[in-house]
């Protein structure tokens, strides 16, 4: 079974795609770090604004080994040079093989596979079991952000923060290449009025529903 889930940043896609792998034993890719990888290499070599040769250089030498610090990858420097390159249609194509395989080999032998970023529904697997578009209105998601900085010891103010979701969310919805937007077929959940566990009872019920509905075959 595949699990796409795609959706703005801080929309709460990587806290439903982890709490539904953990819960269903299934293999979880927060798909942004790809890009993330790609924007830290450039960063490391002091590339702010690469060309496309540069970005697909960066792409195509990165390995697994360089998703396991997620920790240094989340920072907003990191994720706006990430929304840089994923725009880079050369960028894209590299990162695509390494995603599809996961999806339909899932590590681990496991038994399914999830997949949040912007274009799994819609590019990486339009053939999922089931696909879900998190969204949250840009206000509550800069807050959600405002206040896990201010509880790592960040200084940044809420209006600079809303800034940059509303710089990324506009690069992400409005690049030519497999821009962020819902699937036909997804499931849309709105989570600004709602918390984590309710986004995840919802998402549950509708995973449980279609496992228990026989196969066509
Ligand atoms: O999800 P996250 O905020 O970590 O993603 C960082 C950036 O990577 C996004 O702003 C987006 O530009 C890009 N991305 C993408 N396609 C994906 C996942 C992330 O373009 N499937």
């Amino acid at each position: 079974m595949i699990i796409a889930i795609d959706g703005p940043a801080g929309a709460g896609k990587g806290t439903l795609g982890r709490r539904l792998a953990q819960a269903l034993g299934f293999a979880y890719l927060d798909t942004g770090l790809l890009y993330r990888a790609v924007g830290a290499k450039l960063l490391a070599q002091g590339i702010d604004d690469p060309s496309p040769d540069q970005a697909a250089d960066a792409a195509r030498s990165i390995a697994t080994g360089d998703l396991t610090d997620a920790s240094a990858l989340r920072g907003e420097i990191v994720g706006a040079a990430a929304s840089k390159v994923a725009a880079i249609p050369a960028v894209r194509e590299l990162l695509f093989q390494f995603q599809r395989s996961f999806a339909t080999t899932p590590p681990g032998g496991a038994a399914g596979a999830i997949l949040d970023g912007r274009d799994i529904g819609t590019v990486i697997c339009p053939d999922a079991d089931l696909k879900f578009y998190v969204t949250a209105t840009a206000e509550v998601r800069a807050k959600r952000r405002f206040e896990e900085l201010q509880r790592a010891g960040d200084t940044r103010i809420y209006r600079e923060i809303l800034n940059d979701v509303e710089d990324r969310d506009r690069r992400d919805s409005e690049r030519a290449t497999a821009p962020l937007r819902p699937a036909e077929d997804a499931i849309a959940i709105d989570t600004t009025e709602m918390d984590a566990a309710a986004v995840y009872a919802v998402a549950f019920e509708l995973v449980e529903r279609l496992r228990q509905r026989p196969s066509a075959d």
